[in-house]
């Protein structure tokens, strides 16, 4: 199982694999959703890339390999 051991980028609020409001962006930088909602609008400051929620993307791995 993909772990995810990260804090936001934006607050360094932790952000725990069961914790639902983690997001990634393509490239898979991390934050919080209250940061991706209203610090950063939903636009990644790093690579500009759109957010979705990580625990989807355990699923769908389309684009995952980007390094
Ligand atoms: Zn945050
Ligand atoms: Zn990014």
């Amino acid at each position: 199982m993909l772990e995810l051991r990260a804090n936001c980028e934006c607050c360094d609020k932790d952000l725990s694999p069961d914790v639902t409001d983690a997001m990634i962006c393509s490239y898979e930088c991390t934050y919080c959703r209250s940061c991706v909602e209203s610090v950063l609008e939903n636009v990644c400051p790093n690579c500009g890339g759109g957010f979705f929620h990580d625990q989807f993307d355990q699923e769908s791995q389309d684009e995952t390999e980007l390094v």
